[in-house]
């Protein structure tokens, strides 16, 4: 159901208040990898509305490779966030990890996230395939672009069309960067799919410094949209600092990342 085969036009999520993914336009998702309190929701919040960036990121609830880790606000944090991000006219785009908590967070987000971790957590799929708002699946940690493709299957087939995925890096025995962005994953699933693909070049490299180069390089290879962490303040983040882009950095890629959309 997700090939080009069975639907040929692209599949357009419309988020509602004209906010669309899919379409002529680059879809821009960013903002922190943790949502951490008020005061830096409320920068990111100032920080994407003046780019005209209509899709806030961050996690409530953080999927860590150590328990000891910062494992994010949960849902009162979401609450929090939610609340500021209608006022300013923000969507929220923010990661679900258990099926029990699809419906407490239901009222409270735009687009549900399914984690690299979880790409292959069929019983969380055949759920999100039930709810009437957007996914977007990342690719597994390891996973293959079939298995991708066949996570959005569950989804799509349990009566969900508003899905989105996402490349972000996979492992591989490179050890320079934390994950090896697959570029060609991103022609590959345009031809083979018609749902929109995102781009991630802040998981996909791990490096602050070349995020906005494999940025750049996800939206020539024809993304329909790069999701990128950002914030105040990275050396200060509660998590993946070394990948999150300060407002200067991300206003400059903002920029050239639209600039670069235009002649595609
Ligand atoms: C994230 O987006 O913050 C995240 C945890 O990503 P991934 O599931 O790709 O590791
Ligand atoms: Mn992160």
């Amino acid at each position: 159901l997700v090939s080009n085969k069975w639907k040929v036009n692209p599949t357009v999520i419309d988020l509602g208040d004209g906010v669309i993914i899919g379409g002529d336009e680059l879809a821009i998702m960013s903002g922190p990898c943790s949502i951490e309190g008020e005061e830096q929701i409320a920068d990111t919040i100032d920080f994407l509305k003046s780019q005209g960036v209509k899709i806030m990121r961050g996690g409530v609830y953080k999927p860590r490779s150590s328990p000891y880790s910062f494992r994010g606000l949960g849902i009162d944090g979401l609450k929090l966030w939610y609340k500021m991000a209608k006022e300013a006219g923000l969507k929220i785009i923010t990661e679900v990890m258990q099926v029990s908590q699809i419906e407490e967070m239901y009222d409270y987000v735009d687009i549900y996230q399914v984690g690299a971790r979880n790409t292959q957590n069929f019983n969380l799929l055949d759920e999100l395939g039930k709810v009437d708002k957007a996914v977007m699946i990342k690719r597994g940690i390891s996973g293959t672009i079939d298995e991708l493709l066949y996570s959005a299957e569950y989804v799509f087939s349990g009566g969900n069309e508003k899905l989105l995925l996402c490349e972000r890096g996979i492992r591989t025995y490179e050890k320079a960067s934390r994950n090896t962005f697959d570029i060609n994953a991103i022609p590959i699933l345009k031809e083979k799919t018609h749902l929109p693909v995102i781009a991630d070049p802040s998981h996909g490299i791990g490096i602050r410094k070349h995020v906005g180069e494999v940025a750049m390089a996800s939206v020539i290879a024809g993304a329909d949209g790069v999701i990128f962490e950002s914030h105040s303040c990275p050396e200060k983040a509660y998590s993946d600092g070394q990948q999150t882009l300060d407002f200067k950095e991300s206003e400059k890629l903002v920029k050239a990342m639209r600039e670069t959309h235009k002649l595609r």
